[in-house]
């Protein structure tokens, strides 16, 4: 469908897409903080909505899949889409924030004493 992969595509490029999207439709005016926080939400719940039901036994089977794989793509697109939008709107650097908030969590859960849990004992 597309020669992009994550190995060969920058964030900029997708932010750059995303905003040329919205720009060309003049979506601009809609594509505030308010509502593109609402609509990650919303796509997020649309992704797990796929997983809905689903028990621990079939999310192996569910995961071989195609047509269920293809959904997820979808979703996880739509999440990302408007996760770019909003840094778009807001100027956040999300290669800045991301590493920062690893580090920061790297701090928060240092690995000797959460390795294979999630919550302190
Ligand atoms: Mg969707």
């Amino acid at each position: 469908m597309s020669n992009y992969s994550d190995d060969k595509t920058t964030v900029v490029l997708l932010k750059q897409k995303v905003k040329g999207f919205v720009d060309e439709r003049e979506w601009g005016k809609f594509h505030n903080p308010k509502n593109l926080s609402t609509s990650i939400a919303i796509e997020a719940s649309e992704l797990m909505e796929l997983f809905q039901w689903v028990s621990e036994n079939e999310l192996e089977t569910l995961s071989k899949d195609k047509d269920h794989i293809a959904k997820v793509e979808a979703e996880l697109a739509d999440v990302i889409i408007y996760c770019l939008s909003l840094a778009n709107t807001t100027n956040i650097d999300i290669s800045k924030a991301v590493i920062n908030k690893i580090e920061r969590n790297t701090i928060k859960y240092p690995a000797d004493e959460f390795r294979g849990i999630y919550k302190k004992s």
